[in-house]
């Protein structure tokens, strides 16, 4: 990438696209207690090891940093997050953060929600701001046979944890699969509308870990439109900015639908996000196929980066900046010399 990254510290991470960076996305781990088949494979899966996850001390300090530089929201993902220990501190201490002008910042959280209810009180009392929970079906057999695990009843009580709670707006996520979910489209709206949450349908992205995506399995955005439509009048809601979700009001609202058509109609124009790793890697894009090494510069290893500033937040501002830089316009999911990222969705924190 010809250039060299701009700005420096306290000034916002723009890319070479004029697109301002406000969204950090954050692994907690690789580690799940699912086994979606569009993350990740049954078995044989090889975990990153131990000693090279961030630590607690390790993401404040990034985070403080990309606070600093503009990032105005921590969404915490995995894996599953909940399988975190520190995750009730962790989220104290991020929502602490302010921005330049001292303005505070939101944390949201991705789960499966399996155990959520454990912790829910803890998290709001601790700061976080949303929540979205991942249900593909509501049918318990389809449930196993999707996540290769018998816990649909755990994700529920889950849901209906998040339901009792402050936590709005509530938002639930499907992965559309065909012949898997594709005819509950209509029933997941209905049970989230019912639970005070709007559901939002995914197109499955080439992001498995075990690599077996195939086109023509995905079902569409025009595809689930299609089918909602058959229930409800859909209107578009305006002003979606750097949101993946197109949102649709249901014969004319209160009530909403989401649709994320990744692959479809893709949103890489507006895309304001960066992704931080467990491991400590940042990526510009889900898709990006290398990564930056912010541990190496946040545990100042030598030979990291070369720069006498490893090791301090000047060298972490340094790395965000890069990446930033070298973001591309796109994913390329459609082009002919698409290849998928070598990390599964798990890996990568979705
Ligand atoms: N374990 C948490 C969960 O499932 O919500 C957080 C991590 S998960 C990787 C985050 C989101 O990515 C989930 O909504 C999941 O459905 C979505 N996801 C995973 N693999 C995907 C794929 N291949 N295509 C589209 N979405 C995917
Ligand atoms: Fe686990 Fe979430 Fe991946 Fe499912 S999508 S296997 S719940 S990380």
């Amino acid at each position: 990438m010809p250039g060299v990254p701009s700005g420096r510290r306290g000034d916002p991470l723009v890319d070479t696209f004029g697109r301002v960076h406000r969204d950090l996305r954050i692994s907690l781990t690789d580690r799940c207690s699912l086994r979606c088949t569009y993350c990740m494979p049954a078995e044989g899966m090889a975990w990153l090891a131990g000693p090279s996850i961030l630590s607690a001390d390790e993401i404040v300090r990034v985070a403080r940093v990309c606070a600093q530089d503009g990032i105005t929201t921590f969404r915490l993902t995995g894996g599953e997050p909940l399988l975190r220990p520190d995750l009730v501190d962790l989220v104290a201490r991020l929502s602490a953060l302010r921005g330049p002008s001292g303005d505070p910042v939101q944390v949201a959280m991705t789960t499966n929600g399996i155990r959520l209810g454990a912790v829910l009180d803890d998290l709001v009392a601790a700061g976080l701001h949303r929540l979205n929970i991942s249900l593909d079906t509501l049918r318990p057999d389809r449930f196993h046979a999707l996540t290769r695990r018998d816990r649909l009843d755990d994700v529920l009580e889950g849901i209906a944890a998040a339901a009792a709670s402050p936590l709005r707006p509530l938002k639930l996520n499907a992965v559309a699969m065909r012949g898997v979910n594709d005819d509950e489209l209509v029933d997941l709206v209905e049970f989230a509308v019912a639970h005070g949450a709007q559901m939002r349908f995914i197109e499955q992205m080439p992001l498995d870990a075990g690599h077996t995506w195939d086109r023509g399995r995905m079902v569409t955005r025009d595809e689930m439109l299609a089918a909602l439509g058959e229930r409800w009048t859909l209107t578009p809601l305006p002003g979606r900015g750097g949101a993946p979700a197109e949102t649709f009001l249901l014969d004319g609202g209160p009530d909403r639908v989401g649709v994320i058509a990744a692959v479809t109609a893709p949103f890489c124009g507006a895309c304001d996000r960066l992704r931080l790793t467990a491991d400590g890697q940042l990526r510009s894009c889900l898709f990006a196929t290398s990564e930056l090494d912010l541990r190496a510069v946040l545990r100042g290893e030598a030979g990291a980066d070369g720069r006498d500033d490893e090791g301090t937040d000047d060298g972490i501002d340094a790395v965000l900046r890069r990446c930033v830089h070298g973001k591309l316009p796109g994913h390329g999911i459609n082009d002919p010399g698409f290849l998928q990222p070598a990390r599964g969705m798990n890996a990568i924190g979705g």
